[in-house]
């Protein structure tokens, strides 16, 4: 694994420290200036040796930037500075060759194994957090406050269920199903049987399984 994923190996951690239920800023490409969460943006951040590696976690400490996760835009971010410029450093070509190898490896994802591992230690993490509503009633109660919410399904839910999500996905919420069965969604939760759950939108959490997802 690139050694530039630093991070990676605390994503136990993610939703330590940050605050349930509020709303945080979206996050904008420095490349082409997309905004999350229409897609997964990385996060990169300046190192104390004022060098940059790519923070899977979003939770490293220093002056961070967001990209795309994809190779195209780190490269034009490198060509126009706008990387060096939002954190403040000049970085050698060894560190972009290093955060290239990153983000491409990144963005490829991991097996599927390790991907499916990786969202259900998200999940469960999530749920000790209390980031994560549990069930339609919970997200019904949660979902007229004017918090946009990240709804996650298990594939082999009921037809109530896909219509609830489909409701509410038609406003302003986002839906993604997740590559779990209500078994496996349950048993990663640690919880009874479970079709639905759902994180706040554009929060740590749920930026880090929107990336988990859209591989
Ligand atoms: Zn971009």
């Amino acid at each position: 694994m690139p050694t530039a994923l630093a991070g990676k190996e605390t994503v136990s951690h993610v939703g330590k420290g940050s605050k349930p239920l509020t709303r945080q800023k979206p996050r904008t490409c420095v490349a082409c200036r997309t905004e999350a969460p229409k897609r997964a943006l990385v996060r990169v951040v300046r190192t104390p040796d004022g060098s940059a590696v790519v923070d899977v976690t979003g939770k490293l400490p220093g002056r961070g930037a967001y990209l795309c996760l994809n190779v195209e835009c780190l490269r034009k971010a490198r060509k126009t500075g706008a990387l060096s410029r939002a954190l403040k450093t000049t970085l050698t070509d060894a560190c972009w060759d290093e955060l290239e190898r990153c983000i491409e490896h990144y963005a490829k994802g991991y097996g599927p194994e390790e991907r499916t591992r990786e969202l259900r230690s998200l999940l469960g993490l999530s749920r000790r957090a209390r980031l994560l509503l549990i069930g339609m009633d919970a997200i019904h109660a949660e979902a007229g406050k004017g918090k946009t919410l990240l709804l996650l399904t298990a594939r082999d839910c009921s037809d109530a269920v896909r219509k609830f999500a489909e409701g509410l996905a038609s406003e302003e919420h986002q839906w993604m199903e997740l590559p779990l069965n209500i078994e496996e969604l349950s048993a990663a939760l640690g919880t009874g049987s479970v079709q639905i759950a759902a994180l706040v939108a554009r929060s740590g959490a749920a930026d880090k399984m929107m990336i988990l997802l859209a591989k």
